[in-house]
């Protein structure tokens, strides 16, 4: 078979397997956990794949809920990795419709397995856990787990389709500042006001903001703020999140919002505690060739790219991580309306509409198909490796 009529068998694979795939998604929604918690989500996608013939490795990079499903087709490369999340949102459930990635990476590696190891490399899905806020794709990129992929794809639920988005750099930090407890009005002149070394720091970035590149973004809220009006506060506390599109800048940006801090501090003459969190996500490297293929596939089953800009909407996740280690893609597609949006309940019912569920077996096909013209044209991948490493 030549690779056109492989994508027709891989296609008509996905429309066979199309109430597993779908009960894939259902099941995950219908039982919503949170991050590093996902046990049901990742003994469904496993048992799944195990059934279609795959390797399965559970509690991979020491974390419980992450595995991997593998499977050697007869030549030895490249290895595509199908990326699966699948953690819901503390009270929201499948808001950001994770339910639907794990359901599209496993229907399109098993459709692949059944159809096409005679033209396969290594088809793998690896189940990556806690992508809201837990950083999971960190932790396994730092145990290794991904040495040795060649290609990282998913498709992530939106309320738009479009295979670029760009993401920022996040950091999350604290400000914790220390002062000494007084009687506000008898002893005000006795008393150090934490309380101001949080509001100042608060001014001090908004004076920041106006001289910073486009493209940062700085938020925040007061977490501790005193005890009552007639106590000066002895300890008060705010928490930013920091955001750039490069990760050069990133760090200018933080010593300056740090300094902002200490500045404060020192009017306000408190004591400074800065917790960082303890990981980053990194911003998402596009690579236009690899995205290019996916679009021409796309196109060909006739799903319709929205015309809206790469760095329109930019959030975080920590598949940027992953795209600065190999390259990957990350399109996403529209499971409703343009108003519904991600981290809503509406968005959460969007996740097992027929609209969306439509969409998400679109989607599996043209991962599948991508995959299958990275192992069927060696040169393109040599072409997405190059462009990778510029
Ligand atoms: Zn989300
Ligand atoms: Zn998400």
């Amino acid at each position: 078979m030549n690779t056109d009529q492989l994508k027709s068998a891989v296609i008509k694979e996905i429309d066979r397997l199309n109430p597993e795939i779908v009960k894939l998604s259902r099941l995950i929604h219908s039982k919503p956990e949170l991050a590093y918690k996902e046990f049901f989500a990742s003994d469904t996608l496993t048992s799944f794949l195990k059934n279609h013939g795959f390797k399965i490795e559970r509690g991979i990079g020491g974390l419980p809920t992450a595995f991997t499903a593998s499977a050697a087709g007869r030549i030895k490369a490249p290895a595509v990795a199908f990326i699966a999340e699948y953690d819901a949102l503390p009270k929201l459930g499948h808001a950001c419709g994770h339910n639907m990635i794990g359901a599209i990476s496993a229907g399109a590696a098993a459709a692949l397995r059944n159809l096409a190891l005679d033209s396969a490399g290594r088809i793998i899905v690896i189940g990556t856990p806690a992508e809201e806020g837990g950083g999971g794709k960190i932790k396994l990129i730092e145990k290794g787990v991904f040495n040795g992929i060649d290609i990282a794809l998913m498709a992530h639920p939106s309320n738009k389709t479009r295979v670029i988005g760009r993401m920022l750099a996040v950091v999350d930090i604290t400000f914790t500042f220390i002062g000494k407890s007084s009687h506000a009005s008898s002893f005000p002149y006795e008393g150090i006001n934490a309380l101001d070394g949080v509001i100042l720091t608060y001014n001090n970035i908004n004076a920041l903001r106006q001289q910073l590149k486009e493209d940062v973004r700085i938020h925040g809220i007061i977490t501790e703020g005193g005890q009552a009006p007639n106590i000066i506060p002895d300890r008060a506390a705010a928490r930013f999140y920091v955001r750039t599109l490069d990760m050069k800048y990133f760090k200018e940006v933080l010593e300056k919002v740090k300094d902002c801090a200490r500045g404060a501090a020192k009017a306000a003459r408190c004591r400074l505690r800065i917790d960082t969190g303890k990981f980053a996500y990194h911003p998402f490297k596009p690579n236009y060739t690899l995205s290019g293929i996916f679009r021409e596939n796309m196109k060909s089953i006739g799903i319709k790219e929205d015309l809206i800009g790469e760095r329109d909407g930019m959030g975080s996740s920590d598949i940027g991580n992953l795209s600065q280690v190999i390259p990957t893609i990350h399109p996403e597609f529209a499971i409703g309306k343009m108003n519904v949006v991600n981290h809503s309940p509406e968005f959460a019912r969007a996740a097992v509409s027929k609209f969306g569920t439509d969409m998400m077996i679109k989607m599996t096909k043209a991962a599948a198909m991508t995959a299958l013209d990275v192992f069927c044209y060696p040169e393109k991948v040599k072409e997405i490796k190059r462009e990778f490493k510029n």
